[in-house]
């Protein structure tokens, strides 16, 4: 048995583990960094940079699709998934080749294997003890499944869609949160037929209810069809197919099921709470520094509650090699995260709802404006109709900015700055934002509610 000692050591080389492991060297500490797969983790393998490339093609079929319109001759003759699969595969080898240069080119140490923590400060991997003045736990996320519902065959999850070399003909998503509606849309462009299945009233049940319901209002116009507020209650497989039955007594039939009901903390198995690490319901509890009940242990990403998001684990990373360090960086604000879904029309979301700021403050006590891209001039090019929603304190600043509509994720990072420096309307409003943009919608939003609408109708 080798003892290896190091300032810090990290398990899993994901957004949470690597992003900690870059800083920590950066600011002059010996690391190691354990993974037992690929650097990148879910993120850049399997979850945010592979479905957004499949997002790409579809967009590109919907642009061919309706090429007619804007007098450009072309035909749609159909998907080949192989290519489509080369060209996801081409954009995450190259980022991954790009991360593994850069983790290498630090004063990192990358132990590959299977990591379990057996001391206080310690992980083993194979006959190898690794500990840490200080340790961070950063192992990820798997796809979860309901009670009693069997990954297999036919009923998938996002990693064996992401892996599938045809184009579906029927679909079943179970779940309407961001996985289930970013496949269904992808699916949809590529000509299947997609049925979501959502046991909660509406579709993006964490978004503001209006984005969920203009969500279903275009999800209806382009021929996805949905059940909300009703519950699955089992699946039978045959040769050729599944066959799904709802809570109201309803079976529906597609050729596969894609079970997107969320992503349950990797933590089963892992030593953490034989070590003295507090844990809930699997997911290890932190206090707002990110420190576990283990003094000199933190953790990272998703399985720290919250938002499950690769730039909250990337921050948490970053505040972690900072916090020891020592410089004493700043509590990251949960509520300040932004969040994007990228199916079609895409959905950016920053701070409060409506609902949640009409508790925090009072319904009396906020305004809203809804901005439709209806007067935006770019979005009339594109051909995108939608919406920015804003949400004020009266007399106080932005707590939330709400936006539906194509290629509006791109949009997030003014809304995130306006919110995270709790700018007030009257501040917005004397920006300028480019004409024309779809940006421009997020200035006359903030025109209007300052009281100075220009491009506004009412
Ligand atoms: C289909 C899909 C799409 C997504 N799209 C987006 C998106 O668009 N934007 C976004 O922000 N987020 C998205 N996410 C979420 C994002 O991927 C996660 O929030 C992020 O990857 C979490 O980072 P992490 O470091 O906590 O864990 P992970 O990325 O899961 O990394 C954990 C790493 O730890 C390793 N590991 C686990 N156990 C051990 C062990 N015992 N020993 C050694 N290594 C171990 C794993 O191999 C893995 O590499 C998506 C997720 C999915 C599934």
């Amino acid at each position: 048995m080798a003892e290896h000692n190091f300032d810090v050591v990290i398990l899993g080389g994901g957004s949470g583990g690597y992003a900690a492991a870059l800083r920590s060297a950066q600011l002059g500490k010996s690391v190691a960094l354990i993974e037992k797969d690929k650097l990148g983790g879910t993120c850049l393998h399997r979850g945010c940079i592979p479905t957004k490339a499949l997002l790409h093609a579809a967009e590109v079929a919907d642009t061919v699709k309706d090429a007619a319109h804007y007098g450009v001759s072309a035909n749609f003759n159909a998907i080949d998934m192989n290519v489509v699969n080369t060209y996801r595969d081409g954009i995450v080898d190259k980022l991954f080749k790009g991360l593994t240069g850069l983790v290498n080119s630090k004063n990192i140490t990358v132990v590959k294997g299977e990591g379990r923590m057996v001391g206080a400060k310690t992980i083993q991997v194979g006959e190898d003890r690794y500990t840490g003045t200080n340790l961070v736990l950063a192992s990820g996320s798997y796809s979860r499944s309901l009670p009693g519902l069997e990954i297999g065959g036919r009923v998938i999850t996002s990693e064996q869609a992401l892996q599938m070399t045809f184009v579906p003909n029927k679909v079943i998503v179970l779940g309407g949160g961001v996985i289930g509606v970013e496949f269904a849309s992808i699916w949809r462009s590529f000509g299947t037929e997609v049925t979501i299945v959502e046991g909660l009233p509406t579709l993006v049940p964490n978004e503001d209810a209006s984005v969920s319901k203009a969500l279903e209002r275009a999800f209806r116009k382009r021929g996805i069809e949905f059940k909300t507020g009703v519950r699955f209650s089992g699946v039978q497989q045959h040769e050729n197919g599944v066959i799904v039955s709802l809570e109201s007594g309803e079976t529906l039939e597609a050729e596969l099921m894609l079970v997107a009901v969320g992503r349950g903390p990797n933590t089963a198995g892992l030593g953490y709470e034989e070590n003295g690490i507090s844990m809930d319901r699997g997911y290890v509890l932190t206090n707002e520094r990110l420190q576990t009940s283990v003094p000199g242990v933190y953790a990272a990403g998703d399985i720290v509650p919250g938002l499950q998001l690769a730039h909250r684990g990337f921050q948490q990373g970053i505040f972690i090699a900072e916090e020891i360090a020592g410089l004493n960086p700043a509590v990251i604000d949960e509520n300040g995260i932004p969040k994007v879904t990228y199916c079609e029309p895409e959905i950016a979301s920053v701070g409060l709802s409506e609902a949640k700021a009409a508790e925090k403050f009072g319904a009396d006590n906020i305004s809203t404006y809804e901005y439709n891209l209806g007067g935006n001039g770019k979005s009339q090019i594109l051909g995108t109709a939608g919406f920015i929603k804003l949400i004020r304190q009266n007399n106080g600043p932005v707590v939330g900015v709400h936006m539906i509509g194509s290629r509006v994720g791109e949009q997030i990072g003014e809304a995130q700055l306006i919110v995270n420096w709790e700018a007030y309307p009257e501040d917005v409003a004397t920006l300028i934002h480019a004409h024309p943009t779809m940006n421009e919608a997020i200035g006359e939003a903030h025109l209007a509610l300052a009281g100075k609408p220009l491009h506004a109708h009412a």
